[in-house]
This record gives structure tokens, C-alpha cells and sequence, in this order.
């Protein structure tokens, strides 16, 4: 049973903010309507995800063999009606929503094939399609399964989620995901599905900008933060180099331990991106070029492994990093302190 909601704002953040006498009753509207319509979009996701997957088992879904895949975007046109018109060509829409989705979403794809060797989400140059404008300022953007789905956001809470090109690089993720280890959304292993879109969202955000693990805000959401939450004090949705801090909106478990296991996946996923953020910094240099590669293998090597659990995924990169890297010990010894530091 698949539950994945796999949106970059938990629902319970969203209730919250929706509860807060503090904002104004429009606001708290906004925050409510899109934590309803998430519900909606998660059944969704569970059909669209079983139909694609069932294409994929009987061979039926064309593979094509060019290495770039196609770039779709659609508009919703403040609808809910998925995916939406078919923009012709949304490289020069005036659209500028249009435009970062398309633009983004192509650097994704770029990411993927010039720093992993990766062909799209399947590794098959399967087709990126996103559709922008979904509902009325809706407060989310999400992976249903099949799409990337993005919200205008109200503007005030939540800016246009398409602004945020580490939420562009975590929904895509998902699909990477769902592709490889076929993570299920609760316990462990919906601690790791999220912790693998934000670990590959924040090095596409670091990547994108040429930095460091030095110069990197580690921070997921930065962008998509409107006005109203920044004068609350809150600067992202979650920060991988301080998962408890309190100027994160989802607040997080730093330590194995601490996690239970029905957890919402997107506070679960504190502890191994804290693992993997720390691995990062211990090792200094970029990212997405030792520590990054060796996540990247340890994902893509054990085929599906719906249930995999965060113990058994810490051993797989330790020695991912020791077959990697053997005349680097560094390496082997970054990754070990970081899942130390979390208590695996
Ligand atoms: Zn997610």
C-alpha cells in the first residue's frame, strides 16, 4: 500500500498554518483548501503511479533512445483539472512560471546526465511533464506518480513554488525514486524517500550555482517562503545542516533514535539528511561529486527495495564509499561520521 503524498509541504504544516489566528483569515483559507486538495492528489498519485508501472513491467511503454528527454509543461490555469493545456512553447512564454518550470526542469535532467550519467527518471529518457498554475493559490508542489504538479502558492505564506529550484529538484526525485529502490511512504523507508529528494534537491541547488559544501545554505524551501511566514522568523522548510532548528517550518528528529514509526516521511527524513549533509562537510569540496556519487550508487545498485530501512541503507553507502573511492579513506571516513552523528 503506497501512500505517498510526496509533496514538498506536509500536511501538517499546512494545518497549522491554517489553525494560526495569527494570519488573517484569507491566508489561514488558502493553507486549509491546500491541505484538502493534497488528499485528493495523493489518490491520484497511488493510480497514476500503478498505471505507469504496470507499462514498465509489461514492456509496453515506449523507450525512446535519445538521451535528452522531452520537456512538457502544461497550465492549469487556476483549475485543478491535471495536466492541464499543453504550452507550445513554454522556452519563450512570457509566462514566467511557465518559463522557470521549463527551464528548471531541463537543468534537472542535465544534472542527472552530466553529473550521475543518468537518462531522465527511469534511466530510459522517459518524459518530463509539469503542470503549472494548479488550483488557487495552492501551497504545495508534488510528484504525483507520473507529473510534477506545481501551485501558484498565496503569495503570502507560500510564494510560486516554482521559484524554488530545490523544490523543482526534489519533486523530480521522487520519479528517480520510484524508478530504482521503489521506496514505500511510511517508516524507514519513507524517511529515506524524502531524505533522497532533499539530499538530490539541495546538491541540484548547490550544483546549479557552482558551490561549495562550504557556501551551500543547505536549506530546503529557501525560496518558496513568502512574506507573512519570513516575519514570523521562518527562513525554510527544513535545514539538513540543523534538522530541530526553529526557523524551519517542519522542524525535525536529528537522531535515529528519535524517530517512530509512523511518522510523517518529511520529519523522518531529518536524521539521514543530517547524515548525509554532515558526510558532505566533513569531506569539504562539492556535493555532488564523492559523497553525492556514492548516495547516488547506493540508490541505484539494490534494485526495489520497498521496504528498506535506514540501518541497512547507512551500510550500503559505507561501502559504496569504500568500492568507490579505495585509495580515498576520506571519503569511507565522511560518510561514517556522518551516519555516527545521527546514532547508525
Ligand atoms: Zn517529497
Amino acid at each position: 500500500m503506497y501512500r505517498c503524498t510526496c509533496s514538498i509541504v506536509p500536511r501538517d504544516v499546512l494545518e497549522r498554518l491554517a489553525g494560526d489566528e495569527r494570519f488573517g483569515a484569507e491566508l489561514r483559507k488558502a493553507a486549509s483548501d491546500s491541505a484538502r486538495v493534497s488528499d485528493v492528489l495523493r489518490r491520484m498519485r497511488n493510480e497514476s503511479r500503478a498505471l505507469l508501472m504496470h507499462d514498465m513491467a509489461m514492456g509496453t511503454r515506449p523507450k525512446p533512445r535519445i538521451s535528452e528527454p522531452k520537456v512538457q509543461v502544461y497550465n492549469c490555469r487556476n483549475t485543478t483539472a491535471l495536466p492541464g493545456r499543453l504550452v507550445t512553447s513554454p522556452r519563450r512564454s512570457a509566462d514566467r512560471t511557465i518559463k522557470r518550470a521549463f527551464e528548471d526542469t531541463t537543468s534537472v535532467a542535465t544534472f542527472y546526465r552530466e553529473v550521475f550519467g543518468r537518462n531522465s527518471l527511469d534511466n530510459a529518457g522517459i518524459s518530463l511533464i509539469s503542470s503549472v498554475h494548479y488550483g488557487v493559490k495552492y501551497n504545495n508542489a508534488m510528484w504525483n506518480g507520473s507529473q510534477m504538479v506545481y501551485g501558484d502558492g498565496d503569495g503570502n505564506l507560500f510564494l510560486d513554488f516554482t521559484l524554488g529550484n530545490d523544490v523543482v529538484g526534489h519533486e523530480l526525485t521522487h520519479g528517480v525514486t520510484q524508478y530504482t529502490l521503489d521506496l514505500e511512504y511510511s517508516g524507514d523507508a519513507g524517511g529515506l524517500n524524502e531524505s533522497l529528494s532533499d539530499c538530490f534537491g539541495s546538491m541540484f541547488r548547490q550544483w546549479q550555482a557552482g558551490q561549495t559544501v562550504d557556501q551551500a545554505d543547505w536549506l530546503i524551501g529557501a525560496d518558496i517562503l513568502g512574506p507573512a511566514a519570513r516575519e514570523r522568523g521562518y527562513t525554510c522548510l527544513r535545514s539538513m545542516v540543523n534538522p530541530a532548528d526553529r526557523k524551519a517550518l517542519a522542524r525535525q528528529p536529528t537522531r535515529y533514535s528519535d524517530l517512530t514509526p509512523d511518522m510523517d516521511p518529511h520529519y523522518s527524513s531529518g536524521p539521514p539528511n543530517l547524515a548525509f549533509c554532515t558526510a558532505c562537510v566533513v569531506l569539504g569540496g562539492k556535493s555532488w561529486e564523492s559523497v553525492g556519487q556514492v548516495w547516488y550508487r547506493a540508490m541505484t545498485a539494490l534494485g526495489a527495495r520497498p521496504s528498506l530501512d535506514m540501518p541497512d541503507f547507512a551500510e550500503k553507502t559505507r561501502q559504496t564509499a569504500e568500492q568507490m573511492y579505495p585509495s580515498q579513506p576520506a571519503v569511507l571516513a565522511a560518510v561514517d561520521k556522518g551516519w555516527r552523528t545521527v546514532g547508525l
